[in-house]
């Protein structure tokens, strides 16, 4: 039986759509094994990730690795950065990943067969077992092209004197395989210079050194990111490994089929509802909140929103947040005086089975790359509004390239006005320019179910990349 151990790495967001390709291997009659990091902290986002997916997919095994053995007394590793200030949050991840190393490797070693290691983007620490125990090792982006494009041309860029000064102002970069990009639309956790970011360079950098890119996109989304990667112009001195594109990976929903809003839903009209709902660590402050929902207000449209507590500034990296005090935070009566077209959900709501409703017209979203593509395969024009990572670029491919969505002026500012808020809402779902955009998406998702399909684009690649693993290693 072939076999591939999955790397998911750290954090709930990464796990998601590793699962959804543990499924892909099942269909190609692969069987899979997911090894899985417990985050340093306990979560219980993680707990119910893993019991959910355990649940959802009994043929996958999903294994926790134990934590890895202490630093020895003399190097406390990183704790402290090399000018002798605290970590950032992020080189601490990158530390672990690389103390996760000695129980990977007991661990593969313990497997009677596995023919390939498909790790996440930051595990670059993972390279070194796989090289040891002579494993073919492939890359899973969960990001598009268009990132995978910048970041592999960045990362390389970072290790000479010649990385760009990216201080978030409207200064342009020009990558190959992408659009003009704003200083601003650049994620500010790999351009500011810190430990974090310089870890996150430095991993990135190791990409080209497995044996192949899978990427969670398809082809006709982004042609040309694909282009750019394929003739080599994203890594110009190293030869960049075959990348597969074989998305979209999109969980099926249905988890949350007894979630009040899905009820709520049901009761109104076809197309009507526009949804708000910001990934898994969307937060915003109370003015934030405020405006957003006086802009709600005044477009007389319907909406069904997911709103969080702000995040206090003090608050650790991942602490979970309370739920949300609603009428607290909301303008005072606007609750009560929406009630009739609006619903607000507090901190989560089942956001598939939400974009995927009949009901649901549009989607104000920050551009994540699973719910990017989640509105996509829903056909819902996307209104923009980033908020960190590789988000602000997604909105300028989304924008610019693919044509799918507009963008939410002000994201780039202290706030988003309640009368940007009005308008692009109104527009989306009154006007004709909105329908148009709905029309061109409703397209796209089409061409995204035919690259899944038998003889399509990602299907294609996927047998490919199996093929291209098999003349790596005896593979029968
Ligand atoms: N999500 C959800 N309900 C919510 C918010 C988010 O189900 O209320 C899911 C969403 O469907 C997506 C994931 O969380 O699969 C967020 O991933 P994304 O890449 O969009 O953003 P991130 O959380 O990594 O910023």
């Amino acid at each position: 039986m072939k076999s591939v151990v999955l790397y998911p790495g750290m954090g709930v967001g990464h796990l998601t759509p590793m699962v959804e390709l543990a499924k892909v291997f099942l269909q190609h009659g692969v069987a899979v094994t997911v090894a899985l990091i417990e985050p340093p902290t306990k979560s219980p986002d993680f707990s119910a990730v893993v019991a959910r997916a355990a649940a959802a997919n009994p043929s996958v095994t999903y294994h926790v690795l134990p934590p890895p053995p202490p630093p020895p007394p003399a190097a406390p590793a990183g704790s402290s950065s090399d000018d002798g200030s605290p970590a950032h949050p992020i080189f601490l991840m990158f530390e672990h990943l690389r103390a996760m190393n000695a129980p990977l490797r007991d661990f593969l070693g313990s497997l009677p067969a596995v023919d390939a290691l498909v790790i996440d983007m930051f595990c670059s620490a993972a390279l070194h077992v796989a090289a040891e125990l002579k494993l073919p090792t492939y890359y899973f982006f969960a990001s598009g092209a268009g990132d995978l494009a910048a970041f592999l041309y960045l990362s390389r860029l970072s290790m000479t004197d010649s990385f760009p000064e990216l201080v978030g102002d409207d200064s342009i970069l020009s990558l190959p395989g992408v659009p003009p990009l704003k200083a601003w639309d650049m994620p500010k956790e790999i351009t500011n210079g810190t430990t974090g970011a310089k870890a996150i360079l430095r991993a990135l950098d190791r990409m080209p050194e497995a044996d192949g890119i899978l990427v969670n996109t398809f082809e006709s989304l982004e042609t040309r990111a694909v282009r750019a990667l394929r003739d080599g112009l994203c890594v110009p001195d190293h030869s960049t490994p075959p990348v597969y594109c074989i998305g979209p990976l999109v969980s099926g929903g249905g988890g949350g089929k007894d979630h009040e809003c899905l009820r709520w839903l049901d009761t109104q009209p076809d197309n009507s509802v526009v949804f708000l709902s910001f990934g898994s660590m969307g937060t915003f402050p109370k003015k934030q909140l405020e405006e957003t929902a006086m802009g709600l207000e005044k477009s007389g449209q319907r909406f069904l929103w997911v709103v969080r507590s702000p995040r206090e500034p003090d608050a650790k990296f991942g602490q979970p947040l309370p739920e949300p005090d609603l009428d607290a935070l909301l303008p005072e009566g606007f609750l009560e005086r929406t009630k009739d077209r609006g619903l607000v959900v507090k901190s989560w709501a089942p956001q598939v089975d939400v974009l995927r409703h009949g009901a649901t017209g549009a989607f104000v979203t920050h551009c994540g790359w699973n719910s990017t593509l989640e509105g996509i395969t829903a056909g819902l024009p996307l209104l923009c509004w980033p908020m960190y990572a590789e988000q602000g670029m997604n909105k300028v491919f989304i924008v610019e390239e693919m044509k799918l969505g507009v963008e939410m002026k002000g994201y780039n500012e202290d706030v988003v006005k309640a009368e940007e808020v009005e308008t692009k809402v109104r527009w989306v779902l009154e006007s004709k320019d909105g329908q148009a955009l709905r029309k061109r998406v409703e397209e796209v998702k089409d061409r995204a179910m035919e690259a899944l399909k038998e003889g399509g684009s990602s299907h294609a690649a996927f047998v490919e990349f199996l093929k291209d693993l098999a003349g790596i290693k005896k593979f029968s």
